[in-house]
């Protein structure tokens, strides 16, 4: 199931708006706590097809319906680095994460093949445990939940284990569900386009924003850190500040990531402070602007379809008549697909209205139980 093949060194990779690793519950029974761990692009789509509503689920699931999804941790800066997560979440045994504080006997329980291995409690622990750790405790992460009762579990193992999560994550009650159908999501919930649809999977408004900067820009920027100016024809050199708001703060990627690791004891920058605005800054973040730049400057191979009628359009015609539009394209996105079943990525559509996505700490919604069986 783990792809091996990575295009992370011939040039095709591009940033996925959206990679998601889930856990499900099988609703089979009302006290079934059997889980299931998958990834996927597009969750909405893939509890559909876990439930036979849509064909090509995962025959390993078909047994256990109906699923719910419970949660989701996205913010993956790859599809690797999604998979290499899934798999240590499915497999806590075997994942190299995990070992090294088994000493103390904080991990050991986590990994042990026993009874509960595929259960909800375990599941949650272990995923707390991977997201405290390197090197997914470096990546600009975020946890979905879609139900308390998980939630509650997750809060309790954060405060059980010695191990602190990263400030950068950030946790989302969305009692709407993956497909926004219970009716019991809120106005407020970020990460949604509406209150009774699916979650957003395009991560259209950070994108979105890097591309308003982008187009603001109205001559080729010198690097804030080296004063030399950047080559906006080679599209993963330079980077714009992702902080939301004005800050058009341009760097080379190199430049940046230098300025961050500066005095740490790694050689990996993790976050920093943007040098225009000063706010902090994730590393993860950093790429994701990048890839997003490069993104709007392949529009040649984009321009003239039907789907670009919407804001991404709107940013290209824009960037049309700007000087430094990229006129060689670059080559085709990489399709991220892990099974056949999942659409290719990443392919903005034109929007609805952008979602207002940003981190947040827990919603509190008023309490109630989780959700009945059934379909989500
Ligand atoms: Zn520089
Ligand atoms: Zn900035």
């Amino acid at each position: 199931m783990l792809d091996s093949r990575s295009t992370l060194l011939n040039g095709n990779h591009s940033f996925p708006p959206f990679y998601a690793c889930y856990l499900l519950r099988s609703r089979a029974t009302v006290t079934s706590r059997i889980t299931y761990i998958g990834s996927t692009p597009d969750p909405p789509r893939r509890i559909r097809q876990h439930n036979g509503q849509l064909t090509q689920g995962a025959l390993k699931t078909s047994r256990f319906r109906p699923w719910e999804m419970q949660m989701i941790v996205y913010g993956f800066p790859s599809k690797l680095a999604a998979l290499q997560f899934e798999y240590a979440w499915q497999r806590p045994e075997k994942t190299r994460h995990l070992r090294e504080d088994t000493t103390d006997g904080q991990y050991g329980l986590l990994i042990k093949k026993d009874r509960e291995r595929n259960m909800l409690n375990r599941k949650v622990a272990v995923v707390c445990a991977l997201l405290a750790l390197p090197p997914f405790s470096r990546l600009p992460l975020h946890v979905r939940f879609f139900n308390e009762d998980v939630q509650t579990l997750f809060e309790s193992r954060r405060r059980d284990q010695a191990q602190g999560l990263p400030l950068s994550l950030s946790t989302i009650l969305d009692l709407g569900g993956v497909a926004g159908d219970t009716g019991r999501r809120v106005a407020t919930t970020p990460g949604v386009t509406a209150i009774d649809g699916p979650i957003d999977v395009e991560d259209y408004h950070f994108r979105d924003q890097v591309w308003q900067k982008l187009i603001t820009l109205t001559s080729t920027p010198a690097c804030l850190i080296c004063g030399t100016q950047v080559d906006m024809q080679d599209h993963l050199s330079y980077s714009l500040c992702p902080v939301g708001g004005s800050c058009l703060a341009t760097t080379h990627v190199d430049c940046l990531g230098a300025d961050f690791v500066r005095g740490q004891p790694t050689l990996l920058p993790s976050h920093g402070q943007c040098p225009g605005c000063h706010e902090e800054v994730q590393w993860g973040e950093v790429i994701r602007s990048t890839y997003a730049c490069k993104e709007l400057h392949a529009a040649p191979t984009l321009r003239g379809t039907r789907k670009r009628q919407g804001q991404k359009g709107a940013v290209i015609n824009s960037l049309s008549s700007a000087a430094d539009l990229n006129s060689q394209p670059d080559p085709a996105p990489e399709e991220v697909n892990q099974d056949s079943s999942k659409p290719p990525m990443p392919k903005p559509k034109a929007r609805r209205k952008p979602s207002r996505r940003k981190p947040s700490q827990a919603i509190d919604h008023k309490p109630g139980s989780s959700s009945s069986t059934g379909d989500i």
